[in-house]
C-alpha cells in the first residue's frame, strides 16, 4: 500500500511543478493559436492518425505495420521540417518580436506609416487595385527578384503613379523596405489555405499567402470595391478604415520607422 502511495505521489505537486504545468499549458495553447486553420493544423491531425495506427499497431502486436510506421513518423519529422519551413521562419521572427527588440529597433523614420496610409486611401479613392508588401524583419529580397527593381523613396504619389492602371508596374505588389520602395510588380506567393471570405480574389490571396511566409505587413487595395485589407501572421482583415490601418502600421514599425533590418 504504501509502495502503492509512493507511485501517486505526482498527484500532489509541487508548486515547481505547477508553474510548469502552467508554462507548458500556454506554450501549446499559443501554438494551437498559431497554428489554428492552416495547413500546418491538418498536418497535425494527419500526423495524430498516423500515430493513433501506430498504437494499435503496438497494442495488437502488429510487427510489420508497426516498423512501417515507425518509419513514417520518423521520416515525416524530416518532412514537417521542410514543408513548413516557411512557417517555422515566421514562427521564429516573431518570437523575437519582444518588447525589448522593439526597443532597439533603430530611430524613428517620421513619415512611413503616414505615406502608406495616404498612399492607400488615395489609391482606394481613386479605384485602382494594389498591393504594398511592408518588410519588416524578414527580408523579402527573394521575391523582390521576381519584379523590377525599383530603389526610390516612398512617397504618396509614387504609390499613385506606380498602380496607375496605365502604368506597365500597376501588376502584383510594390515591396517598401524602411522608407524606400525596392521593388515593384512583384507576384508574390498565393496562400494555399482555404480563404473563408470568397469574395477576396488572388491579390487578397496573394497578401495572405506573403504573410503567412514572412512576417511583413501587407495593404491590399481592391480595385473591386475600394476596400483596404491589412493582412499579417496569415490573417487578412478586411475593409480597415484609416484609424485601423494606421494602428496597425504603427504597432508593426515601432515608433512610426522602419523594420529592423534594412
Ligand atoms: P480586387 O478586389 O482588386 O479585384 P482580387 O483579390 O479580386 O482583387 P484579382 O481580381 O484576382 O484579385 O486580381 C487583381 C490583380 O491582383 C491582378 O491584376 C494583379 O495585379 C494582382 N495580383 C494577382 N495575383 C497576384 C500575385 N500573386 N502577386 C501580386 N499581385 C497579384
Ligand atoms: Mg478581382
Amino acid at each position: 500500500m504504501g509502495g502503492f502511495l509512493q507511485q501517486l505521489r505526482f498527484l500532489t505537486p509541487g508548486w515547481t511543478d505547477l508553474i510548469e504545468i502552467a508554462i507548458v499549458f500556454f506554450l501549446f495553447y499559443r501554438i494551437l493559436l498559431f497554428m489554428r486553420d492552416t495547413r500546418a493544423m491538418r498536418m497535425l491531425l494527419g500526423i495524430g492518425v498516423v500515430a493513433g495506427m501506430y498504437l494499435l499497431a503496438v497494442i495488437l502486436d502488429f510487427a510489420v505495420i508497426r516498423t512501417l510506421l515507425a518509419a513514417l513518423l520518423q521520416y515525416g519529422v524530416i518532412a514537417a521540417l521542410v514543408v513548413f519551413q516557411p512557417e517555422m521562419r515566421a514562427a521564429l521572427t516573431r518570437l523575437g518580436e519582444t518588447r525589448l527588440a522593439r526597443l532597439l529597433a533603430p530611430g524613428p523614420k517620421a513619415g512611413v506609416v503616414d505615406q502608406l496610409v495616404d498612399g492607400a486611401l488615395r489609391l482606394a479613392r481613386a479605384g485602382c487595385g494594389a498591393i504594398l508588401a511592408v518588410q519588416r524583419e524578414t527580408g523579402l529580397r527573394d521575391y523582390a527578384q521576381e519584379g523590377s527593381r525599383v530603389d526610390a523613396l516612398l512617397s504618396t504619389e509614387l504609390l499613385e503613379t506606380i498602380f496607375n492602371a496605365k502604368s506597365p508596374l500597376h501588376d502584383g505588389a510594390v515591396i517598401v523596405t524602411g522608407d524606400r520602395i525596392t521593388a515593384a510588380g512583384v507576384i508574390l506567393p498565393l496562400t494555399q489555405n482555404p480563404v473563408a471570405d470568397r469574395t477576396l480574389g488572388t491579390r487578397h490571396r496573394a497578401a495572405i499567402g506573403l504573410s503567412e511566409e514572412t512576417d511583413a505587413v501587407v495593404i491590399v487595395v481592391s480595385e473591386e470595391t475600394s476596400r483596404i485589407s491589412v493582412a499579417q501572421h496569415g490573417r487578412i482583415e478586411t475593409s480597415v478604415d484609416e484609424r485601423r490601418l494606421r494602428h496597425v502600421l504603427e504597432s508593426a514599425m515601432p515608433a512610426g520607422g522602419q523594420a529592423l533590418a534594412a
